[in-house]
């Protein structure tokens, strides 16, 4: 692990506890090697690979951050909130993850009833199958999908089924943004908002939705993320600034097969940045 001013952050990640493809022993080992020092496994919804992804970032000498990705209903609208440096030990967040997880079995099977009735059969078992984890989330659905033969990849099954208006989407009511927002406070964490340029809402909506966040505690933002563009960086910088949001960088790694996202790959955060790890204590005498 390097101590000059060239830490490499990536501080979002998904395991086989949520809808990532590698466990969390294969995704920090695969961090490492990409040259990540700082590693938050923020699986949505649950924390359970996190004492397995210790384990191994001990072993290699990787800085692991406890993270989790929470869903969140506002306004009618999905959007997922990060939970950086959280005890996973605390009963509140707990209790509260495995409230969603419970509304995901329930939109699963909602979502394969509706698949049935477009003609596809077997979808709830065939999801289920990939789900390796706790949690059943679209891109189960989504794998299951292409391996059936009904579409060729991620992005096409997603736009053909798996979206608003089409046949197989279902919303799910997740939690208030209010609760989010607690649980992580409670747990002693950071909430950070999760890609904010890939919500498909006014820019209008976007700045209530980040005075809301801050109102109930929320202090940052994922400016670099794997599904922000260069200009959505810039963008979602002027937003940090703006509202004086610590600034957050992440791969959103989901698994080898992605390869439009990889770990360690994240951009440099814009100039004028506050980096959200400024005051994390990580063990080193400075951090950067
Ligand atoms: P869920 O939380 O169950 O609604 O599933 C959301 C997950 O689906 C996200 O975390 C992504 O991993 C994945 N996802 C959403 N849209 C797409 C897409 N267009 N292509 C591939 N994966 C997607
Ligand atoms: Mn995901
Ligand atoms: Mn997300
Ligand atoms: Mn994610």
């Amino acid at each position: 692990m390097s101590t000059s001013n060239a830490l490499h952050f990536d501080l979002h990640s998904h395991s086989t506890l949520s809808d990532g493809t590698l466990s969390p022993e294969a995704l920090v080992r695969r961090a490492h090697a990409h040259g990540v020092d700082v590693l938050a496994l923020t699986d949505h919804d649950v924390t359970d690979g996190l004492a397995e992804a210790a384990v191994t970032a001990a072993e290699v000498g990787l800085h692991l951050v406890s993270g989790v990705e929470i869903s969140v209903t506002w306004s009618g609208v999905t959007f997922h909130i990060v939970g950086l440096n959280v005890d996973p030990g605390h009963s509140g967040l707990q209790t509260g993850l495995a409230k969603l997880r419970a509304t995901r079995t329930g939109r699963g099977e909602e979502i394969a009833q509706r698949l049935e009735k477009h003609g596809i059969e077997g979808a709830l078992a065939g999801a289920q199958a990939f789900a390796t984890g706790p949690i059943l989330s679209r891109t189960h659905f989504a794998r299951f999908l292409v391996e059936a033969g009904y579409a060729k990849d991620m992005r096409k099954v997603f736009k053909k089924f798996l979206v608003h208006n089409r046949p197989g989407y279902v919303p799910g009511e997740w939690a208030t943004l209010e609760e989010a927002v607690s649980w992580i406070c409670d747990a002693g964490g950071q909430a950070v908002i999760a890609h904010p340029a890939r919500y498909r809402i006014s820019a209008t909506r976007l700045r209530q939705f980040i005075e809301s966040f801050k109102d109930c505690g929320g202090v940052g933002i994922e400016v670099v993320s794997g599904s922000h563009s260069a200009s959505d960086a810039a963008g979602m910088a002027q937003y940090a600034k703006r509202y004086e949001l610590l600034a957050s960088c992440g791969s959103d790694y989901h698994g080898p097969e992605q390869s439009w996202q990889e770990l360690g790959r994240p951009m440099p955060l814009p100039d004028g940045c506050v980096p959200i790890w400024k005051e994390w204590s990580m063990g080193w005498e400075e951090n950067t």
